[in-house]
Formats: structure tokens, sequence, C-alpha cells
């Protein structure tokens, strides 16, 4: 009988990598904190390994080893891998559907799929930043959406000056929300192609086929976004958003950020009072009609500077997809979902 996976093995192989390098940013104490999330993984990791269902038949596990395990950390990501692998990998998402993948912590779940994944594609630029120590974890099996070439990466500066307008610059902190723009994401659709093409060439002729399907309909979906936000006066076009989400989306198709409740890249932080007062001031003086709330975190403040103002919040999609079923469940629903509700919120 054919020796059993050795998970722990590949766990000690792990760490010793892990240990070998640096923590890449924070001090001890992160580090310690990286300690000890990854210890408690390694303890549920082999527990639930052990505990695992019934022995599957030879037949199935070779066809299920033949191919490919492909994880992808967020469900955007996973829809565009999905589309060009098809049903010749075993493809697994990190981030459920619906869930802000700025603040996502790794799941026992999850560092097992990475100790046993050919290949681990990630957005990057800080924005998985609690997967850090997977990422590290899968090392060159790891490709990061950020490195795609013709990507054109935004930055952004930390400290604006006048605080109510955020401004793209060439130094700062990297935009991660890449896939707000689908002419960029088409810059994803190669890369991830050229990716798993050299990790499975046999299927190289399928993968080809299928990125050039999904490139011809992200044109498609450039075009039809085109037209849709065509309707809206160009004065009209100001994303007022939870956090600095739509960078990309605006500067391809003319709109302005005109302010976040959370003025900075990621949703970890929280606003103060006297940005939200500020805030509030500059919509009410701009003649704001809505904020733009993604459905993964709390509307609260948004309502309430809403309520005052008397002017709408709409949710849209942000980090995640919508589960299967849901409004957005894939990358192209996703963007039409969001296009639509600027549409419907912006137009006098
Ligand atoms: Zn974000």
């Amino acid at each position: 009988m054919r020796r059993l996976p050795q998970l722990s093995e590949l766990i000690m192989h792990d760490i010793r990598i892990i240990d070998d390098r640096p923590v890449s940013n924070g001090g001890p104490m992160r580090a310690v904190r990286h300690w000890l999330s990854l210890g408690l993984s390694v303890v549920l990791g082999v527990f639930i390994f052990c505990g695992c269902g019934p022995v599957q038949s030879d037949r199935v596990r070779e066809g299920e080893e033949s191919k490919k395990r492909i994880i992808a950390t967020t469900s955007l990501i996973g829809d565009l891998v999905g589309r060009i692998v098809g049903d010749t990998a075993e493809l697994s998402v990190l981030i459920p559907p619906g869930t802000d993948p700025h603040g996502y912590h790794f799941s026992p779940r999850d560092f097992v799929l990475i100790t046993k994944a050919d290949l681990v594609f990630l957005n990057g630029a800080e924005l998985e930043s609690q997967l850090n120590v997977l990422i590290r974890m899968a090392r060159d099996r790891a490709r990061l959406l950020s490195d795609a070439k013709g990507l054109e990466p935004l930055r952004m500066g930390g400290a604006c000056g006048n605080g109510h307008h955020h401004h793209h610059h060439h130094h700062g902190a990297m935009d991660p929300h890449f896939w707000t723009d689908p002419h960029r994401v088409k810059a994803w659709v190669r890369y991830i192609e050229q990716e798993v093409r050299a990790a499975d060439p046999d299927h190289g002729p399928l993968y080809e086929r299928n990125a050039k399907a999904l490139l011809k309909e992200l044109e498609d979906l450039d075009r039809w976004i085109e037209e849709r936000v065509s309707r809206i006066p160009v004065e009209d076009r100001i994303l007022v958003t939870d956090h600095y989400v739509f960078g990309y989306f605006a500067r391809r198709y003319g709109f302005r950020e005109g302010g976040a409740l959370v003025r900075g890249l990621s949703t970890l932080s929280q606003p103060s009072a006297r940005d939200l007062a500020e805030l509030a001031t500059l919509l009410d003086a701009e003649g704001v009609p809505a904020i733009f709330v993604g459905v993964d975190v709390s509307g609260e403040l948004a309502e309430r500077i809403a309520e005052d103002l008397g002017i709408r919040v709409i949710r849209v999609y942000t980090g995640a997809l919508s589960p299967p079923g849901g409004p957005a469940p894939d990358y192209i629903a996703y963007m039409r979902y969001n296009v639509n509700a600027f549409v419907e919120g912006l137009i006098p």
C-alpha cells in the first residue's frame, strides 16, 4: 500500500523554509504572532488531516493526483484561473465569496491546501496582508499577480496634502485593487495563462484557447462599461467609497475619487470623528448623491453620514464575488453589477 502523505514532513519542511527567511515587515511581536498562529495551524492541520474520511479507491486517487493543485487567494482571482484551467486542475479558493480580503486570517484548511499546492495565485501588493506567512511558505510556487507584465500599478502617497482628495503618486503604497479595471485584468489573464501552461504543458493548447476567449470577453466588457458610464455627465462621475478601492476603475473611465470613509487602500483602519466630519462637509459641498460601500464591510458609518445629508448608501461588490446564485458570482457579473450601481446612483 502506498505510504500516506507526509504532511508532518511537509510542515516541518515548510517551517524550516519560514525559519530561514526573515520576517519582512514588523518587529518581534509580529514574528511571535506569526509563530503562534502557525503553531496553532500545525496542530489543527494535523488533527484535521488525521481525521480524514473514508479511504478513496486507488482509481479515484490516481485520477485526482494527476491533476495540478492550484490555489487562488481571492474569489475574483479564482474565477479567472478557473476560466483558463477548466476542470483540468483541482482549484481551491482560500478567501470565501463575500469576505473582505484585507482582514482575512488564514484557517487550518488554508494551511493544509498550501502545503499541497503546485501553484498559488495571489493578488499581492499587500491585499492579503494577513496571509504573509502562507505566502512565504508557498515561496517558489507562489505567483503574485501584482508582478504581471504591463500592469502599470498606481501608487498612493501616505499623507495627502489637504486630506480631502487622495492622489495617486509614483511613490508610496501600491494600490492592490487592479481588478477594478478590466484592461489590467487582461494583463493578469496573460500572466495566469503563461504560468499554468508552464506547470501543465499537456493542456497548453486548451489554456491558450480559454485565455483567448476570456480576453475577448474582457474587451467586450470594457466597451460595455464605456457605453454605460457615458450616460453619467462627466462632472457627476464621482466615487465616494468605504476605502479607496476603485482607483484603477476611476482612472480608466474618467471618474474622480471624491473621498472615502477610511482614507486608505485597505479596510483595516478606523476613521476618526474629524475625518468623518470633513468627509460629510465635502460631500455636502460637492452635492454627491451616493456613497458606495462594499457588501463585505459594515455600512454603519456611511449610513449615519448619508442620513444626515439626505443621500443614499449603495452597496457594491469590492474585494470578493458574491456566493454562487448571488448577483456577482463571476468577474464579468461583478463588474456589470458595480457599473450599474454607479450609473443608478450618480445619474441626476
Ligand atoms: Zn480593498
